[in-house]
């Protein structure tokens, strides 16, 4: 982890609203202008043990997050409406782990009524169950971490969901 100094969100009032998104299902959008650094919302769940994290990866839950060596996180709880929250490939916000806890975080300043994105982080495995519709001309066309755009891109053009862009990459 890189030691930037945290911002908290502006006041008391929630900067995300969650309503019907574009790119799939609801989305989480800015109410504010928000300043790049600031927190925007934390991503809540269960504290589960790693065993019972394996168990519920292998079950399909895309909602896990790494805390540390002997915890992960299960964001897929109600009491969570940041697992609303889309993936992009050009996102504007990242999720940083700070002391156990998750936060979304503004990688640059956020106009109003922006949707909030961030990548999902996800690896190689079975990847194509995951297509994109970020929608931004940096799609890879896959919902995967930013260490395998590189390896999508070189991927066959088949592969590539040129359907949706009407290019190739
Ligand atoms: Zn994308």
């Amino acid at each position: 982890m890189n030691a930037k100094i945290r911002i908290d969100k502006p006041s008391d009032q929630e900067v995300i609203v969650f309503r019907r998104s574009p790119i799939h299902g609801l989305g989480g959008f800015a109410s504010q202008r928000i300043e790049k650094e600031v927190r925007m919302i934390e991503y809540l769940g269960e504290k589960i043990n790693k065993s019972e994290s394996l168990r519920r990866c292998e079950a399909n839950n895309e909602f896990i997050f790494r805390l540390n060596e002997t915890e992960d996180l299960d964001g897929n709880v109600a009491w969570n409406p940041a697992r609303w929250i889309n993936h992009s490939c050009a996102p504007n916000c990242e999720a940083e782990l700070d002391d156990d806890r998750i936060w979304i975080v503004a990688l640059r300043n956020i106009e109003p009524n922006e949707e909030i994105t961030f990548n999902y982080g996800y690896d190689l495995e079975d990847y194509q169950q995951y297509p994109c519709w970020c929608g931004s001309p940096q799609c890879v066309g896959f919902i995967v971490a930013e260490e395998f755009f590189e390896h999508l891109r070189q991927q066959r053009p088949y592969q590539w969901p040129a359907d949706k862009y009407g290019q190739t990459p």
